[in-house]
């Protein structure tokens, strides 16, 4: 049963996989990964990866740690499982809590657990309301988000998210959230500066306020840097200038974190590089490095006061929030991440080594424009250069280059992710100066190749 034959036939046969083409999977067959150890992956085929997008942006720690088996196992003979709900608690989950609140921002003294980031999200949007009901403002229950913003998969974090893709089935979302625009200067900057589009993208939520009347707003939600979007890094005046909007009004500042927290910008969180103070702050991926699923809400003083002090029952939970296993996990993970610095290390010296090495990707005849923030960078193909990154000829969207692009990064040992035409990548934050130059080296021959194949 272990041939990679066989796995894929049973695969194809009964397992459903996500944001999946099963007929187009049946005929190539799933590629079927067996093992990870630092940064690489093998296959069952025996080839080595190179994992440039740290699975799922999560195995920010790399694979193969030991110690976090090890804080696994010890756990599991533990206590395997017990629930947090009725007045019963767990030690990893508080000492976890505890930790959640020192490594955050000042305004975070609370932590709500839940299974995934997904389940975050859909709790932040009961707690936002709820919180508003609790202040005797429920008019207040509408929720900003961004087109083209991933929040996950459940109805409401496919409802806060802005893609055209999800919206388009599985019937009607979450009522009351509503989209603007995202802040992509290469899509909207032209004939502006970046950081005159920064502002005039954050003036897009003003303008949606006034039309939606500010007593009927109750939050904005958005990504520190927009990830599966396809990593768009907004100009540094974006974010000031969303939370002067959302102070002036009175509503709610959620940052989504599964993503950006726990070190994938060289900050714990990427709201304190962005300079805001959210509110609230959904979590997962990196607080376990992806090892056991765990995710979670930071609740701010704001919130977390009145929910506490006039809420009564709120009512809301997971069987698996708080699960103790998957605490045991984040404070091991947390540990790792503390000890070895990882979080400094990207901030001063892989994260710009990455974007001095990734950037001259710029040159590459295929490459339009090249940036990074921290660990996560994206490329974008372009059929012809123009003289500035508004000039360049992109590929028409039906070509599908970045999927061809995809494949002979494959080829090349290495796993980026195409969004569209963008080539994206969040590497493992243990990954070494060497590592980057190998990876940088693997994406130019896969860069090559892909203009081989389309001359
Ligand atoms: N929010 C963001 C920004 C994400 O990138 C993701 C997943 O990729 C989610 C939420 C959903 O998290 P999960 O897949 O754990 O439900």
């Amino acid at each position: 049963m272990t041939d990679t034959r066989t796995i894929q036939r049973l695969d194809s046969a009964h397992f459903l996989h996500p944001f999946t083409d099963h007929k187009a999977l049946a005929e190539h067959g799933a590629r079927v990964m067996v093992k990870g150890e630092g940064i690489y992956l093998w296959d069952s085929e025996g080839n080595k990866i190179l994992d440039g997008m740290s699975g799922l942006w999560c195995v920010n720690i790399g694979y193969g740690r030991t110690s976090m088996s090890d804080a696994v196992y010890r756990q599991m003979q533990q206590l395997p499982f017990y629930n947090s709900f009725f007045n019963t608690t767990n030690v990893p989950a508080v000492q976890l809590a505890a930790l959640l609140v020192q490594v955050s921002p000042p305004q975070f003294n609370h932590v709500f657990f839940t299974g995934s980031g997904s389940e975050a999200n859909d709790t932040i949007v009961r707690m936002v309301r709820r919180y508003w009901e609790l202040q005797a403002q429920p008019e207040r229950h509408i929720i900003i988000s961004r087109k083209n913003a991933y929040h996950g998969s459940t109805i409401a974090g496919a409802s806060l998210g802005g893609m055209a893709g999800m919206h388009a089935q599985g019937g009607p979302g979450v009522p009351g959230i509503v989209h603007i625009g995202q802040p992509s200067y290469l899509e909207g900057g032209a004939g502006m500066s970046e950081d005159e589009f920064g502002i005039a993208a954050a003036g897009w939520l003003d303008e949606r306020i006034r039309e939606l009347g500010p007593d009927n707003v109750a939050a904005f939600i958005g990504e520190p840097v927009q990830g599966a979007g396809g990593v768009i890094i907004p100009p540094k005046t974006y974010w000031p200038e969303i939370q002067r909007i959302c102070d002036k009004y009175g509503i709610l500042l959620v940052a989504d974190e599964v993503i950006c927290g726990f070190g994938r910008l060289g900050s714990w969180f990427g709201s304190e590089l962005m300079g805001i103070k959210p509110d609230l702050i959904a979590f997962a991926k990196g607080v376990t490095s992806g090892y056991i699923p765990l995710g979670g809400v930071l609740v701010g003083d704001r919130v977390a006061t009145v929910l506490t002090e006039k809420g009564g029952d709120f009512n809301h939970g997971f069987t698996y929030s708080g699960h103790p296993v998957a605490c045991a996990a984040a404070l091991e993970n947390i540990r790792i991440l503390i000890d070895e610095d990882l979080v400094g290390k990207v901030a001063r010296d892989t994260g710009p080594y990455l974007k001095e090495k990734f950037g001259a990707l710029r040159e590459h005849a295929l490459v339009g424009h090249a940036d990074s923030c921290g660990f996560v960078a994206g490329l974008n193909l372009v059929h012809t250069k123009g003289a500035t990154v508004f000039d360049n000829i992109v590929f028409d969207g039906d070509d599908g280059v970045g999927m061809i692009c995809r494949g002979y990064m494959f080829a090349n040992g290495i796993i980026m992710r195409a969004v569209g035409d963008r080539m994206i990548i969040a590497p493992p934050l243990v990954m070494t100066r060497d590592e980057i130059d190998e990876m940088v080296g693997r994406i130019r021959a896969a860069l090559d190749d892909t203009l081989a194949e389309l001359k």
